[in-house]
């Protein structure tokens, strides 16, 4: 990278946008990075350079309602670097979702696909919406306008959707079924996390909670502790949390906690989660299984288990939550759980945290294996693909733990020098045009 100071207002995105709220995700983001480039030592025109969107669109996003009203949200697409390759990232549904949300979930997947070495940038979309309070036809529609909104800025070699919170495989079927109806053929490598039937990969679905379960296996061999010894609590049950704790469960772990948004559960003995998925698919929460006692989500992060999962939204463990946690290993299923106050006092306690851009990025590792099967049309097992995330998980940690032994940092701060150091590598080498 040019040692060259680049003014400000050369950047496309514009001057820099009003600081961020303290804790908010971009704030603990923009934290990180200060971290990583400290480390590396760049100067502060690399850290603008590395801190500042490529690119970001907002959209208006109208909704004719089914009873006839009209409805507006607000959409985002940040493809905060391209560097390396197509931005890639999640499409979130959620009513709190602003563009700061999306610039550091953006920023979080550049890193994440740097540490796991995919030849990608990280991007992040989002629409301000509560999916729960939508028909079918409605989100819908709300997806199709607006991916035609986002349409110019996406694309197989440019920016690639995938889920996140609020979305799932049919969403991104629509999306890659406007995109294609669009351009006038079929494109399935413009999103990944489809449905098979349509060019999805095997393994997607559970990618994110397996290589959850190979970090953690990772993280304790280094401490001579076997899976099949631990007690782990998981908090959320969404597409990450459920399969996290059901893989927890079937290596051996005895998940003893779980939670969702309405509530949580306790068995010390460990949780039948057989029954318990049949429980959630009969009503919709984990609240009320019989087999456990209830639990608030904040004494969920403060049980005296081995391992505790955040694996719901961001920000969870702040400074207060993270002063009772008891847990001695804290692996980030969800993207930024921790702030940057609530990393110091888990660092002071002794906790050791696999961080997010580590932790859940099996997701976005068998993203881009589906990525690469629909590229050369041709389609993988499941135990290849198992094989391969495996690989990608467990060698990926061991390479940051090597750096943070050798340098004596945190895993995240580890993580983060690698991330940070493959991007702007890829800037230093292709140069700044003009
Ligand atoms: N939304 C997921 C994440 O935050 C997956 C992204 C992807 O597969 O592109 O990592």
């Amino acid at each position: 990278m040019t040692s060259t100071p680049l003014p400000a207002t050369d950047h496309p995105a514009g001057p820099p946008a009003p600081a961020p709220r303290a804790s908010s995700p971009l704030a603990t983001a923009h934290s990180q990075l200060a971290d990583a480039v400290a480390v590396l030592g760049y100067d502060e025109g690399q850290h603008q350079m590395l801190a500042t969107p490529r690119r970001e669109i907002h959209v208006a996003v109208p909704l004719g309602r089914d009873d006839g009203s009209t409805v507006l949200f607000h959409g985002f697409r940040v493809q905060h670097n391209i560097s390396r390759g197509p931005g890639k990232g999640g499409l979130r549904y959620a009513p709190g979702v602003d563009i700061d949300e999306v610039r550091a979930l953006a920023m979080w997947m550049t890193w994440k696909c740097g540490i796991v070495d995919l030849p990608y940038g990280g991007a992040k979309g989002g629409i301000a919406i509560d999916p729960r309070q939508y028909s079918t036809a409605e989100l819908e529609r709300v997806t199709r306008r607006y991916t035609s909104e986002i349409m110019p800025m996406i694309g197989p070699d440019t920016d690639v959707m995938a889920p996140d919170m609020g979305t799932d495989e049919q969403t991104m079927a629509w999306v890659m079924d406007t995109y294609s109806v669009n351009r006038g053929y079929t494109i399935p490598a413009v999103v990944t996390g489809k449905p098979l039937a349509v060019g999805g990969s095997r393994g997607r679905g559970t990618a994110t909670s397996a290589g959850i379960v190979h970090v953690t296996a990772a993280a304790l061999a280094e401490a001579g502790v076997p899976l099949t010894d631990i007690t782990v609590a998981v908090q959320g049950f969404g597409k990450v949390g459920s399969h996290a704790a059901a893989i927890f469960a079937s290596r051996g772990a005895t998940v003893v906690a779980v939670s969702d948004q309405y509530g949580g559960l306790r068995n010390d003995a460990g949780l039948d989660m057989q029954r318990l998925f049949a429980h959630v698919a009969a009503t919709g929460s984990v609240v009320g299984f019989d087999d456990a006692d209830p639990l608030s989500n904040d004494e969920l992060l403060a049980l005296d288990v081995d391992v505790l999962v955040p694996a719901a939204v961001e920000g969870v463990l702040d400074e207060e939550a993270a002063s009772r946690v008891r847990a001695r290993w804290v692996v980030e299923g969800a993207n930024g759980p921790t702030t940057t106050d609530g990393d110091r006092v888990l660092a002071r306690h002794g906790v050791t945290v696999v961080p997010d851009v580590l932790a859940n990025a099996g997701g976005v590792v068998v993203s881009y294996f589906e990525w690469v099967q629909a590229n050369q049309t041709y389609w993988w097992s499941e135990q290849e693909i198992a094989d391969k995330l495996e690989h990608r998980m467990t060698s990926s940690f061991a390479d940051v733990s090597a750096l943070a032994k050798r340098e004596g940092l945190s895993l995240r701060d580890a993580a983060l020098v690698i991330g940070v150091e493959r991007t702007a590598e890829a800037h230093r080498i292709r140069g700044l045009y003009p």
